[in-house]
């Protein structure tokens, strides 16, 4: 893990508290536990973890159909309980339920120079450059002050993000910091933490997508697993068997530096660059760490999914939890901002 380079010197007993979150998109697929879960699963023994649905998120690109967020809510809680995430340990919530993120993004609005928000990469690329029309809404633009309210309502020390998402913990630094120095000590100042997983491709070779229909789904049989690997791209240099290849250029070598045993690697090196063995063989050893590491994933999903909304009650827990805490956060704030109590006492 690689943390922000302005992280304060960290007390080795103080427990700290991590926000992290996804949106809705369904079925976890490799990509995602490579890039999240694997760093949550770590997390959240070490951390005080609020892993969140972030469904209001979904909406600022899906706010013309919400037809399929239910179903994706549910798949990805089936995907996140199977691999690990334990509401004993971490507290599981959904952006929604929680009405103070909607609060707390208001009051940081009136904090954010438009400059702020009209830099963020993803506005500058589909709005300014692509000219997506529909993606020219004020939701949209203000996505970036939604998640430093998110991040600000539990206090996070810590952020686990993609190097794509560090501007968005900076953001919500600045907005902090803004904050903080007109009305005193009222939020912790974040900071960000990268994880060392490459970034797995889809199985075409391409950014692995959902629209491309090329990701590798955790709840696939092993079967299914099978018929994905077998046909991912590879070194473009080995034609044949006889070629050496170079893992460095190949989509599998990643995900073997994240699936299969480290004591395997020199071998599968070894064996590419000496063109001692075929992809299909270098595949056959992928996939037997893929079904070591998921078949027990696949099971506990499948009596998960059995037990109906077991995965419901998990949320409504979690919930009370989130809910708890950003009542906390808000009594402080609007105490701050000399706005009125909850109760409607005055503050004064
Ligand atoms: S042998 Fe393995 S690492 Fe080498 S090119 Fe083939 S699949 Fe990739």
């Amino acid at each position: 893990m690689t943390p922000s380079p302005s992280a304060a010197p960290e007390s080795p007993t103080e427990r700290k508290i991590l926000l992290s979150g996804s949106r809705p998109t369904g079925r976890q697929h490799l990509g995602n536990y490579a890039g999240a879960l694997a760093q949550w699963l770590d997390m959240q023994e070490e951390c005080d973890c609020f892993f969140m649905i972030a469904d209001w998120h979904a909406l600022t690109n899906a706010y013309n159909d919400t037809s399929e967020l239910p179903e994706n809510t549910r798949q990805q809680m089936l995907d996140w309980l199977a691999v690990g995430l334990d509401p004993e340990k971490a507290t599981i919530f959904i952006q929604s339920a929680i009405k103070e993120h909607a609060e707390l993004n208001l009051l940081l609005g009136m904090f954010t120079p438009l400059g702020l928000v009209e830099r963020t990469t993803s506005w500058k690329d589909l709005v300014i450059e692509q000219r997506i029309e529909e993606m020219r809404t004020y939701g949209f633009l203000g996505y970036p002050v939604l998640q430093t309210a998110d991040i600000l309502m539990y206090q996070a020390h810590v952020v686990p993000v993609g190097r794509d998402q560090v501007e968005h913990v900076e953001k919500a630094q600045d907005l902090a910091q803004k904050v903080n120095v007109r009305y005193g000590e009222v939020f912790r100042i974040p900071q960000w933490r990268i994880g060392n997983a490459p970034v797995l491709l889809g199985n075409d070779g391409r950014k692995m997508s959902k629209s491309y229909g090329n990701c590798i789904y955790l709840s696939e049989t092993s079967a299914e697993t099978w018929d994905k690997v077998r046909v991912m791209v590879t070194d473009p240099a080995r034609v044949t068997k006889k070629d050496p290849g170079n893992p460095e250029k190949c989509s599998v070598w990643d995900y073997h530096k994240v699936f299969t045993p480290q004591d395997r690697h020199a071998e599968i090196w070894e064996n590419c660059t000496g063109a001692k063995w075929g992809c299909i063989q270098c595949k056959k050893v992928l996939q037997e760490a893929l079904d070591t590491k998921f078949e027990p994933v696949r099971e506990r999903r499948a009596a998960l999914e059995a037990k109906g909304d077991e995965w419901r009650n998990v949320l409504v827990e979690g919930n009370r939890k989130a809910r708890a805490r950003a009542r906390q956060t808000m009594e402080n704030v609007r105490e701050k901002l000399n706005l009125f109590a909850s109760d409607g006492s005055d503050n004064s």
